[in-house]
């Protein structure tokens, strides 16, 4: 089976890996010319890590990874006033990780082996359904044909644009901003969140160091793009009002040295296939981080869709389609429900 995967992130590599064991050799075109390094934490859960196993990738997770054996959710006064015991919650499904997404995708490359063709710097810019094969227009001019076509490119997948055009999201009105402090400055294994009237910061472990979030309006941070990273930095700590100045807090402020930022929005594609094109992770639908489980569910959903083809030769490629979406779609939608319904409280001015 002649099978194309459009984005080589964490579905896109899980996909492939899948395949690889099955003997087939995908070609996957991933848009960047190199992967990134700084990126960022990523939580999996054991609903998504345990698709590691298939792919004989788990062990190198668990090396690269640090659990999470604590959740807490603390005041605006620094106070933690609740501890969740993780380990104690989920414990009997696995351990739940924390990486970052740079360390995910080198683990999940090496799954691949040599049986996967991964293009750097490329990508599609048309895709066109004739009889049992669609014929794909690649970023070098160059036009092949595939039996399938899976679009893996994330929340602002092209893929999904060519299939269905824009697609509806939702959008939180919020901004977060994330940067890197160390990793002694908040509790070993722990993830800590603070939910404020107006404002949340976040601190998640990840190897090494911890990933810090001040997520905001998006009128309250830097809505003209004026201010320098002091600047908004200081900004940001403002929002936290007294939270800022406890320890913690204004050590990782003060460490911030370079700060990214992520809109609170996702998207969800009316669709998730038509014919022998189908999307796979964030490019179906793309999650708010109020749950931290977009990487999990992208995980799960390649390991569901390569199942289905485990069972289906290059003819019966369209019917293992169709029972993937059926198998994924409820959980899916669930998930971004879920992930909703937290930020709708995560945005409430009025805790
Ligand atoms: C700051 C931040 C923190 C997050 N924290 C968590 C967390 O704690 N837990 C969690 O579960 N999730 C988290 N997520 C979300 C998680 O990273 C995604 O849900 C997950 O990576 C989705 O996997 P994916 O393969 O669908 O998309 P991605 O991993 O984004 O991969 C898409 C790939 O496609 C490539 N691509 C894009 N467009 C094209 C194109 N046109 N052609 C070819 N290639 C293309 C991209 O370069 C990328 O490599 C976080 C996201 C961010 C930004």
């Amino acid at each position: 089976m002649r099978v194309l995967i459009v984005g080589g992130g964490v579905a896109g590599l899980t996909l492939a890996a899948k395949l690889a064991c099955q003997g087939r050799e995908p070609l996957v075109v991933e848009q960047s010319s190199c992967y990134g390094e700084h990126g960022f934490s990523v939580s999996l859960y054991p609903y998504g890590s345990a698709v590691l196993h298939g792919i004989g990738a788990y062990r190198e997770l668990a090396t690269r990874g640090v659990q999470m054996k604590t959740y807490e959710i603390g005041d605006r006064r620094g106070r933690v006033i609740r501890r969740i015991d993780f380990s104690r919650l989920l414990g009997a499904y696995g351990p739940t990780y924390f990486t970052t997404h740079a360390q995910l995708i080198d683990c999940l490359r090496r799954a691949c082996g040599e049986r996967v063709q991964l293009r750097m710097g490329s990508t599609v810019s048309a895709l066109k359904q004739a009889g049992e094969e669609v014929e794909a227009t690649l970023s070098d001019g160059t036009t092949e044909r595939f039996d399938l076509v899976v679009g893996c490119d994330g929340a602002h997948s092209v893929t999904r644009e060519l299939l269905f055009g824009p697609q509806r999201g939702f959008d939180t009105g919020w901004v977060g901003w994330t940067w890197w402090a160390p990793e002694r400055i908040f509790p070993p294994e722990t993830a800590r969140e603070h939910w404020l009237a107006g404002a949340l910061f976040g601190a998640y472990p990840a190897p090494g160091q911890t990933m810090c979030i001040i997520a905001v309006p998006r009128s309250v941070a830097d809505p003209a793009g004026e201010l320098d990273e002091r600047e908004l930095l200081a900004r940001l700590g403002g929002a936290l009002g007294q939270l800022a100045s406890t320890p913690a807090l204004a050590a990782a402020l003060a460490l911030a040295s370079e700060v990214w930022p992520w809109r609170l929005r996702d998207v969800r594609s009316r669709r998730l296939s038509s014919g022998r094109v189908v999307l796979c992770g964030d490019a179906g639908a793309a999650f708010l981080p109020t749950a931290g489980v977009g990487a999990s569910v992208a995980l799960r959903c390649a390991a569901a869709l390569g199942e289905e083809l485990s069972r289906a030769d290059a003819r019966l490629a369209p019917l293992a389609i169709e029972r993937y979406v059926k198998r994924i779609a409820n959980t899916v939608w669930a998930n971004q429900r879920d992930s909703r319904r937290l930020a709708r409280a995560m945005s409430s001015r009025t805790l």
